[in-house]
């Protein structure tokens, strides 16, 4: 078994009168170097999943284990180190900074790394390198397109060289062109050997995933494998297996 992301029965409530539960026992695991899309309606518990897989949060009740380490038992400090050595996030807003070129701005994901500013700006190209953009890298947030700018947020990410990427509704402000131009970065990342986790509500999108987890009202209900249709090679087909084919 090589689960690197686990959840048993977990429940997750936001605080309130009555308390809201986003997350209602569920349960699911990913493995090394799946690509696994989640997706279902608004309001149905993706973002929130997302975070506890991310250790970004805790579940209320139930189990989150991140490489085989429970999080609901580390300090927040010890969280905190787990997500900085293992997972990169990237979120539907790209959060750049306009002053900073795409090169610092990558830097920035080693910000609380022991990694001297030479290294830094060299591992800021790589980075870029690695999602086709090592000719945009003096440009500024500004002088890029919304596609350009979600792959500088990858590559900010994945500077850190993390085992797994979390990705919340990445191509949500995107045209479908540059949607599939990050879908692209993402199979590239894949293909290297890295875990991904993508929410999207666009079924176009969905549908070329190698496995979709379906969720309603915090819990799954549905959870299908096929061969990955976008992918590079034929190496997908070994990584499914069962059902949706
Ligand atoms: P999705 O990403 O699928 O749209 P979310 O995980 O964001 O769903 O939200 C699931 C439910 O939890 C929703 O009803 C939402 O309103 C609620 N929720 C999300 N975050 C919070 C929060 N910080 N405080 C209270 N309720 C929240
Ligand atoms: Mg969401």
């Amino acid at each position: 078994m090589s689960a690197v992301l686990e959840a048993v029965d977990v429940v997750k409530e936001y605080p309130g009168t009555p308390p809201l539960r986003a997350i209602d026992g569920l349960s699911m695991s990913v493995d090394a170097g799946e690509f696994v899309g989640i997706v279902g309606p608004s309001g149905s518990g993706k973002s929130t999943l997302l975070h506890l897989l991310g250790a970004l949060d805790k579940p209320s009740s139930g189990t989150v284990r991140v490489d085989g380490v429970d999080i609901g038992r580390l300090a927040d400090r010890d969280l905190s180190s787990v997500r900085g050595r293992r997972i990169g996030f990237v979120f539907q807003s790209f959060n750049l900074i306009d002053g900073l070129s795409a090169t610092e701005n990558v830097a920035l994901g080693l910000t609380y790394q022991a990694v001297t500013k030479r290294d830094r700006a060299r591992r800021a190209v790589e980075a870029l390198e690695r999602v086709g953009l090592a000719d945009r890298a003096r440009h500024r947030p500004g002088q890029l397109s919304g596609g350009e700018r979600q792959r500088v947020a990858i590559a900010r990410a994945i500077v850190t060289e993390p085992a797994m990427v979390l990705a919340d509704e990445p191509t949500g402000n995107l045209d479908t062109r540059n949607g599939e131009a990050i879908m692209e970065a993402f199979d590239t990342l894949h293909a290297e050997g890295v875990t991904i986790v993508v929410i999207t509500h666009d079924v176009g999108i969905a549908a070329t995933l190698p496995r979709q987890v379906r969720l309603r009202d915090g819990r799954v209900v549905d959870d299908a494998t096929k061969p990955h249709e976008r992918g590079v090679d034929g190496r997908d087909g070994t990584s499914g297996g069962d059902g949706g084919a």
